[in-house]
């Protein structure tokens, strides 16, 4: 049809509403088997010290690829789970999984280097998720150093009071726990000196245009002031070329991680970089 008057288009809007509609049902349903079906994986992501390029933690990233199809991204598949409630179950698929590579690799003498998982907002509204997280740990033999967690300031500011209490008490035992995509939420400062968290990881839209913009220089420098001076480690994440990582030295974060250096990967390629047999980042010379 040529003629696409006001009520075509209507029409249109409708049909390419319903359509994606039942396109997410259908994904939906297929990641509810994802994990019975073996889809799943984890990948790990390294950052590495701005002034060493030493590893030093690996964010643990969830991939999904179906036997019958492409990968999903979670930027896709993780809104999906936390709409459908499937969020509770993947999130304890990854926190096991999590616990059991880490338990290997500390098996195999790899010992350094701590693995970050996230918890996204729904995962957080369940308010035994901690305590299952604790016990994760033990069952696995892991401490307190071995595994920590990332939570958007979102998640933060919306958390009830069984949640902060669990967040205190994992504080208290040395959990790492980072707030994840700092600088996009509506929350204000303040809330930084009322919960337990010990890092701050400065949002990737922030690193991507330091380079050309001051403005997003000026926020990224008073967000490592103000962090270092609370006491937390910060972390820039996203950087993907040479000029961020010496705009992000100038600054002194702690931590960088982006493609950049490494990009996220399965285990084995972890291994393989843990035993020294590859050294292929380019932020290490120099
Ligand atoms: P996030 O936690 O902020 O993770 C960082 C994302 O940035 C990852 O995307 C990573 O691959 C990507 N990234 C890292 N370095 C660079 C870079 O230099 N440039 C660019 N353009 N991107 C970079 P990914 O793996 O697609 O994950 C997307 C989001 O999905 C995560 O954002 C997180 O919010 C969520 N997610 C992933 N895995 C899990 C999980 O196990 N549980 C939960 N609850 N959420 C997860
Ligand atoms: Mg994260
Ligand atoms: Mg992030
Ligand atoms: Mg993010």
């Amino acid at each position: 049809r040529a003629k696409l008057d006001g009520r075509g288009s209507l029409q249109l809007f409708q049909q390419t509403f319903h359509d994606e509609l039942v396109r997410q049902h259908r994904l939906a349903e297929r990641l509810e088997r994802a994990i019975d079906k073996r889809e799943l994986s984890l990948h790990y992501q390294p950052q590495v010290s701005a002034v060493s390029g030493r590893i030093e933690n690996l964010e643990a990233l969830l991939r999904w690829t179906p036997a019958d199809g492409p990968p999903v991204s979670p930027a896709e598949f993780i809104p999906l789970a936390e709409r459908s409630g499937l969020i509770h179950r993947l999130g304890d698929w990854v926190m096991e999984e999590a616990c059991r590579q880490q338990a290997a690799w500390r098996a195999a003498g790899f010992t350094e280097s701590r693995i970050d998982i996230n918890l996204s907002g729904r995962q957080v509204s369940r308010a035994d998720v901690l305590e299952r997280f604790e016990a994760c740990l033990a069952r696995h033999g892991l401490g307190a150093r071995d595994i920590g967690i990332e939570l958007t300031e979102n998640v933060l500011i919306t958390a009830d009071s069984r949640i902060l209490e669990g967040l205190r008490r994992l504080y208290h035992r040395g959990v790492r726990i980072a707030i994840d995509d700092f600088g996009t939420g509506y929350s204000s400062l303040s809330y930084l000196k009322h919960f337990p968290v010990t890092a701050i990881k400065i949002d990737r839209t922030f690193v991507r245009d330091a380079p050309g913009q001051p403005e997003d220089r000026a926020i990224m420098e008073a967000t490592v002031f103000i962090g270092h001076r609370l006491g937390l480690e910060v972390v820039a994440e996203g950087v993907e070329n040479e000029e961020q990582l010496t705009l992000i030295r100038e600054m002194h974060c702690d931590l960088v991680q982006g493609y950049y250096f490494f990009r996220p990967m399965p285990a084995f390629d972890i291994e393989r970089l843990l035993v020294g047999l590859v050294t292929t980042s380019p932020g290490l010379s120099g």
